[in-house]
């Protein structure tokens, strides 16, 4: 590639991901990242899958996600407590090279942070992208810490509310609320350290709920739960004693580990959970949306992290294969609409069977989910197999 300078905006995960491969290409990149340095560590933890840990462990090494993880086995319950079905992932090291994982969000962008500086790339955090100008054949564009000039590209990795996305296309759909809180937390609870091998997921009786303990004896959880008004997350932060409240209520008539977990945790962390219709187009002649900007999918089936792995690798690819930008971000588009439209598709079919619950369809679901698990497997083999880095372009 030429020595094109590219300007991404958003340092998550698709955007630290993307830069890493362009540098790698020979491009000059630099980040610009709203929050501060100290805020990065923010975010609980996630799911990714082989299809995501591969493109990852192409960039950095991986070894030190295993410090603090979960197996990603899935065990599931009913109310009561019983067991109903497992799903095992430690076939899929043998099958794809890997196994799936839970693991801090903080702990992806910290190794994904450290490369970043290791190839001298400079991200300005706490840089916020205000406005998007074109001068001849460059990008201006205005941030919170004034004006940067000169750039031959722009990627939005700006998540879910990108406000590169706002600016290239005013009329694109904006996410839909779903009504939805994903909420949770970490915490160290006596007698609870044992590492449990798997998470924990229970059709409670009025809401669903995940937890696992981890190899260094933390307690991680999550819950899903009906909230009707939409809500910043810095609102919800604030009123964490009544998401307790809510929590503990709804989770009352469930086995009691719920109720003990959520009662000794105190630092909940709840976000909404919104649904993103399909944008026409993730591109413009000079600018393109990455990740959750492009294509932010719900938490369901933890491929949000995955999905923005995958994207960079494929537009990487796509960038070092056309030096037409404008025919690499619409094969980029081409190579990844398909694929990201049906794995959201299934995301949004577990949300609706998480907020239903209903007494006729729970008493079949303990019956048959456990033959069902089984066909899990065959039906995510083309989400976990795929490899974006061989992705033909
Ligand atoms: C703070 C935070 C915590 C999260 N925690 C979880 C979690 O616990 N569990 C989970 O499943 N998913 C979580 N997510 C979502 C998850 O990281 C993404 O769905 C997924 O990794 C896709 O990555 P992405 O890089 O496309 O988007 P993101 O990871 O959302 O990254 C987008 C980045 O762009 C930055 N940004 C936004 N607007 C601007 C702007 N105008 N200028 C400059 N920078 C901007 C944001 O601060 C953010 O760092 C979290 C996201 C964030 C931002």
């Amino acid at each position: 590639m030429d020595k094109r300078k590219i300007l991404i905006v958003g340092g998550g995960i698709a955007g630290p991901a993307l830069a890493i491969k362009l540098v790698e290409q020979g491009a000059q990149v630099k980040i610009i990242e709203a929050r501060s340095e100290a805020e990065m560590n923010e975010g609980l933890f996630f799911g990714i899958s082989p299809n995501g840990l591969n493109v990852l462990s192409g960039l950095v090494d991986i070894s030190p996600l295993y410090e603090e993880y979960v197996p990603g086995t899935l065990r599931f319950y009913n109310s009561k407590g019983q067991r109903i079905a497992e799903l095992d992932a430690s076939y899929q090291k043998e099958s794809y090279g890997i196994s799936s994982i839970q693991v801090r969000r903080s702990a992806i962008s910290k190794l994904l942070q450290e490369k970043l500086i290791s190839l001298g790339v400079q991200v300005e955090y706490g840089c916020k992208l205000m406005s998007i100008d074109y001068r001849e054949t460059k990008i201006e564009v205005e941030t919170s810490k004034g004006r940067l000039t000169g750039y031959d590209l722009l990627i939005g990795a700006d998540g879910i509310h990108s406000r590169c996305r706002r600016l290239i296309f005013p009329d694109a759909p904006k996410p839909v609320y779903t009504k939805m809180l994903s909420t949770g937390a970490i915490v160290k609870i006596p007698g609870w350290e044992e590492a449990s091998q798997a998470i924990d997921m229970t059709f409670g009786r009025e809401a669903f709920f995940g937890c696992s303990t981890t190899n260094t004896g933390k307690v991680w959880w999550f819950n899903n739960y009906d909230w009707e008004q939409e809500s910043r997350g810095s609102e919800l932060n604030l009123r964490q004693q009544h998401i307790k409240k809510d929590l503990l209520e709804l989770h009352q008539k469930d086995q009691p580990k719920i109720s003990q977990i959520i009662a000794a945790s105190s630092n909940l962390f709840a976000y909404p959970i919104y649904d993103m219709p399909a944008l026409e187009k993730w591109y413009t002649a000079k600018v393109c949306l990455i990740g959750d900007a492009a294509h932010a999918i719900s938490p369901h089936t933890g491929q949000g992290a995955s999905l923005a792995l995958e994207d960079s690798a494929v537009l990487a690819n796509c960038l070092a294969m056309y030096p037409d930008t404008g025919i690499a971000f619409s094969r980029f588009q081409q190579l990844r609409v398909a694929r990201v439209a049906m794995i959201i598709a299934q995301a949004r079919k577990i949300g609706r069977a998480k907020s239903k619950p209903n007494p006729i369809a729970n008493f079949f679901r303990d019956i048959l989910l456990k033959y069902f698990i089984n066909m899990e497997k065959k039906k995510m083999h083309w989400v976990y197999s795929y490899d974006a880095n061989k992705e033909v372009v």
